[in-house]
């Protein structure tokens, strides 16, 4: 029993992206994500408190290679990013811009499309921001379905962990 409450008190910690973003207002946003070092930053204590698997061995340790960015796994040495089987996987946008479309999305009550997020990010090309947007959405419409939107977790699972309904009851 008190196990199973450890559990749920792990992943109440796992705080969102989305419920971090829906608890600030904009200047808050924007002290906490300065740039794209810290969202990296905050990005990989999400993904180490998620808990990184490695896809070929299944191993639950990894290195984290510093200078490249990515995690090795202990067991088989295998390499990946830090965005891989995320939602960000195969992006090559900044960080910064994904947190900062999940903010528009998440914490404003105004429907942003992808053009108006493009003009906000002062993009060039409208495709990558395109994609982003659309997969967020993806992620968000699974949310609804199924899943809150609570920290991050494996692409396969839908990115974002999955807390259960059933947690928020007892611990809303
Ligand atoms: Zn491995």
């Amino acid at each position: 029993m008190k196990k199973i409450y450890g559990y749920r008190i792990y992943h109440l910690k796992c705080l969102s992206l989305q419920k971090i973003c829906n608890q600030m207002n904009i200047l808050n946003f924007i002290l906490q994500y300065a740039d794209e070092l810290s969202c990296r930053k905050k990005f990989k204590d999400f993904r180490d408190k998620q808990g990184v698997i490695c896809p070929k061995c299944g191993h639950k340790e990894h290195y984290w290679k510093k200078d490249k960015e990515c995690y090795e796994c202990k067991q088989c040495g295998k390499r990946r990013s830090l965005q891989a089987n995320t939602v960000m996987h195969g992006s090559q946008l900044p960080f910064r811009y994904w947190f900062i479309a999940i903010h528009l999305l998440t914490s404003i009550k105004k429907s942003f499309s992808a053009s108006e997020i493009q003009r906000q990010l002062g993009r060039k090309y409208y495709e990558p921001v395109w994609a982003m947007v659309h997969k967020l959405r993806q992620v968000m419409r699974i949310r609804d379905e199924k899943y809150t939107l609570s920290g991050i977790h494996e692409l396969d699972e839908g990115f974002f962990s999955t807390e259960t309904e059933d947690d928020e009851k007892i611990y809303p």
